[in-house]
C-alpha cells in the first residue's frame, strides 16, 4: 500500500521543525543529565515515530551517526546533518548547515535575550 504522501509529508515537517527547534534551545553547556535526556529523547522520537517505514530508515542513520548532545552547536549541527541524510535519500536538496544557529525560533520568552551567548 502507498499510504498518503501529503499527510507523510506534512507529518515530516512538523516534525523536523520541533527536533530542530529543541536542538537550537538545548543548553550551550549541558550537564550530564541534559546531555543523558536529549540522547534518550533522539532515541525514543527514532522508536515511536509514526511513520514506520520512515522511523526504520531514521534508525539506521542514527546507528551510523550517533547523537551528538554535548553542546547546543554540536546538538543543532548533529540534527542538520540527519537530516540531510534524510534529504539525499529523498532526493532533496541539501540544507546549509553553517546557518542553522539563526534559522530555527521557538517564539519563547527569553529567546532574544540569549543570542550570541
Ligand atoms: P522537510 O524535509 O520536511 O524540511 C522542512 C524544512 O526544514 C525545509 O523546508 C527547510 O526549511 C528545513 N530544512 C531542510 N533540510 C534541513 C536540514 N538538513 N536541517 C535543518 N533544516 C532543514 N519521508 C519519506 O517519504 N520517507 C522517509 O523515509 C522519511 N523519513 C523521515 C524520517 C524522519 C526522522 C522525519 C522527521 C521525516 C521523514 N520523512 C520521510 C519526511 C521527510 O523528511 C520530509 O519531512 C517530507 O518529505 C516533507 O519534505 P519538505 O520538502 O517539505 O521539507
Amino acid at each position: 500500500k502507498l499510504g498518503n504522501e501529503t499527510l507523510k509529508a506534512e507529518l515530516g515537517r512538523a516534525a523536523w521543525k520541533v527536533l530542530h527547534t529543541t536542538m537550537a534551545r538545548f543548553p550551550d553547556k549541558p550537564t550530564e543529565d541534559e546531555s543523558t535526556a536529549l540522547f534518550s529523547y533522539i532515541h525514543l522520537f527514532a522508536r515511536l515515530y509514526p511513520c514506520g517505514e520512515c522511523a526504520g530508515h531514521f534508525r539506521k542513520i542514527l546507528e551510523k551517526f550517533p547523537p551528538q548532545v554535548k553542546s547546543r552547536s554540536s546538538a543543532a549541527v548533529w540534527a542538520c546533518y540527519v537530516h540531510n541524510e534524510v534529504n539525499f535519500s529523498l532526493k532533496k536538496p541539501k540544507f546549509d548547515c553553517d546557518h542553522i544557529g539563526d534559522f530555527y525560533k521557538c517564539g519563547c520568552a527569553g529567546e532574544e535575550e540569549e543570542k550570541g551567548k
